[in-house]
């Protein structure tokens, strides 16, 4: 661990970007978050102090393609108190003891009425499931089975002081303009309560990434969405059509927390360049990962490759959605989330935007036969470089070779055998000495 020096007698840790991320996680989770309400904006509001998040609200009942903004739900308390008048389940413990969406109650009511209204996970006792109730108008509580199962006939109150009234659905939108209008859409989900991998993961790598980026020129503009799941993706595509064919590449980031290899689903065609260049980061990190292909289930991809769109998004995960025993529980909580799991994720990201940014296309301005490399001073460049001589001078000739127009970099990389960065970083050499120049479709 490196130290920084505080004082003369004293001497504080530094904390790694994994550990600040962790903390952000940390300082999100109490908030009740739901699809719609205060927990969203008060998320938003606490990721304003990382980035210029412009934070949207739309009216309840606006229409948005085939379903409409609901009706915005907040919670100020909820309980269930048995005969002695104690608080048995207390929303105010932990989050996921009420049923998302709940209406408003305040009633007395014998157990075999309220366990209409209870909801447990029998297969997993000691855990409190999360459960929603977004569009079905309901009440109820989640509470961990083994309790549930011991709780005493009798009477007991149930209360729910929450409104589900006219408001508005809240996100929050970073947009940092590049070089070009060409857009990187990255978008995650806001709308879960004290949950950590599923969402607070790819919530504090996405922040993260948008202040890394933030620090550079890049080529491409970036667009960060942190968005209510499904409505929100939707009610963002039908107030953006015209934005749409600017975005050229996409990730959906969730799920980034915890100790699993990496999972990247490709987007639908499963052939764009954003599934390209995921696969290579990870292939090339040599760790265990799995690639799956799309499947209309999951998060807010479902929207962004429904068929009109088609938008080269694609997702990553470490483990994936559904599958792991602590999903949608109690059990995903501060601890099941690494600060050292979360900075890889990170580093994985930012490793695909490096390579999106440098992966072009150039043309042979000396395509016929070879140019002479020697007396353009050449090989005086690779020799101050310190590198591996061989390589650059096999990155030149297949660089050389194939910049026809045709092949991206990565293609050329993977083609040649040569580390994406090599290939990279002579293909600026070369540009510098007039032999490579970038190509476009208006070239
Ligand atoms: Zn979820």
């Amino acid at each position: 661990m490196q130290y920084l020096v505080h004082s003369d007698t004293e001497t504080l840790p530094v904390a790694t970007v994994g550990q600040e991320m962790h903390q952000l996680v940390a300082r999100l989770y109490p908030i009740c978050r739901s699809i719609t309400g205060e927990g969203v904006r008060q998320t938003l509001r606490i990721l304003q102090e990382y980035i210029p998040l412009e934070i949207h609200e739309v009216p309840s009942g606006t229409p948005v393609f085939d379903w409409v903004v609901p009706k915005e739900w907040n919670i100020r308390d909820a309980y269930v108190r048995n005969e002695q008048g104690e608080k048995i389940i207390d929303f105010n413990a932990c989050n996921l003891h009420i049923l998302h969406y709940s209406l408003p109650v305040r009633k007395q009511l014998p157990l075999q009425e309220l366990k209409k209204h209870l909801f447990s996970l029998p297969d997993q006792p000691q855990l409190i499931p999360y459960k929603t109730s977004y569009y079905k108008p309901d009440w109820g509580f989640c509470l961990a089975d083994e309790q549930l199962q011991q709780l005493p006939e009798g009477q007991y109150e149930a209360v729910i002081d929450a409104t589900l009234e006219d408001g508005s659905l809240t996100y929050g939108e970073f947009y940092l303009p590049g070089e070009s209008a060409e857009e990187v859409l990255i978008s995650c989900h806001v709308c879960h309560p004290s949950l950590c991998n599923d969402n607070l993961s790819g919530i504090a790598v996405a922040t993260y990434l948008a202040t890394a980026l933030a620090t550079k020129k890049n080529r491409y503009s970036y667009r960060f969405l942190f968005i209510p799941v499904t409505i929100g993706s939707i009610t963002w595509l039908s107030r953006n059509e015209d934005k749409l064919a600017n975005i050229k590449h996409g990730l959906v980031l969730t799920l980034l927390g915890d100790e699993a290899g990496f999972t990247y689903k490709r987007s639908r065609e499963g052939k764009f360049e954003i599934d390209e260049v995921v696969e290579h980061v990870l292939q090339a990190r040599q760790k265990q990962h799995q690639l799956i292909d799309f499947f209309p289930y999951g998060y807010d991809e479902r929207q962004y490759c429904s068929p009109a769109f088609n938008l080269p998004v694609g997702c990553l995960m470490r483990s994936r959605h559904g599958e792991f025993p602590e999903y949608h529980t109690s059990a995903d909580n501060l601890d099941f989330v690494k600060a050292d799991c979360l900075e890889e994720s990170l580093d994985v990201v930012k490793e695909v935007t490096t390579v999106l940014e440098q992966n072009r296309r150039y043309l042979n301005t000396n395509p016929k036969c070879e140019p002479q490399l020697g007396k353009r001073g050449l090989y005086d460049s690779i020799a101050g470089s310190g590198s591996n001589w061989k390589s650059w001078e096999m990155a030149m000739l297949w660089l050389l070779n194939l910049s026809d127009g045709r092949f991206t970099l990565l293609d050329i990389s993977k083609r040649a055998g040569i580390p994406f960065h090599t290939i990279s970083e002579v293909a600026s050499v070369l540009e510098q000495h007039q032999l490579l120049e970038p190509f476009t479709l208006t070239s």
